[in-house]
């Protein structure tokens, strides 16, 4: 299934000589155009997403073919640099009181 999604990143044939190739490509097509609008209602956008949270993680294409694969992975690129700066504030808030006791304790 990952081979296939990487295959259809790439892939930008309409006549493709897989099956499944234009089957996913219609899948994510859909997910594009679907009117639903609500996440979770639709089950072809369901199967969409599942499919794209698969293949996003292992995606290594700049220039991937795949809709929402390139805001799935700045989503998170995003979160991850969220984590990071969080987790260097809370770093620094320890080092600054740490700092402040030191220099507390020697006045
Ligand atoms: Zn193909
Ligand atoms: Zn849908
Ligand atoms: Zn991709």
């Amino acid at each position: 299934m990952v081979d296939l999604l990487a295959h259809v990143s790439q892939c930008c044939s309409p006549h493709c000589q897989y099956p499944n190739c234009l089957k996913v490509n219609w899948l994510f097509q859909h997910g594009t155009e679907c009117k639903t609008g609500h996440f979770g209602v639709c089950v072809l956008c369901k199967k969409m997403w599942y499919l794209l949270q698969l293949h996003a993680p292992s995606c290594k294409e700049t220039e991937c073919h795949i809709p929402r694969c390139r805001d799935l992975k700045e989503h998170s690129r995003r979160l991850q640099q969220d984590t990071d700066a969080r987790h260097r504030a809370a770093v620094e808030e320890i080092l600054r009181k740490r700092a402040a006791d030191i220099a507390g304790n020697s006045g």
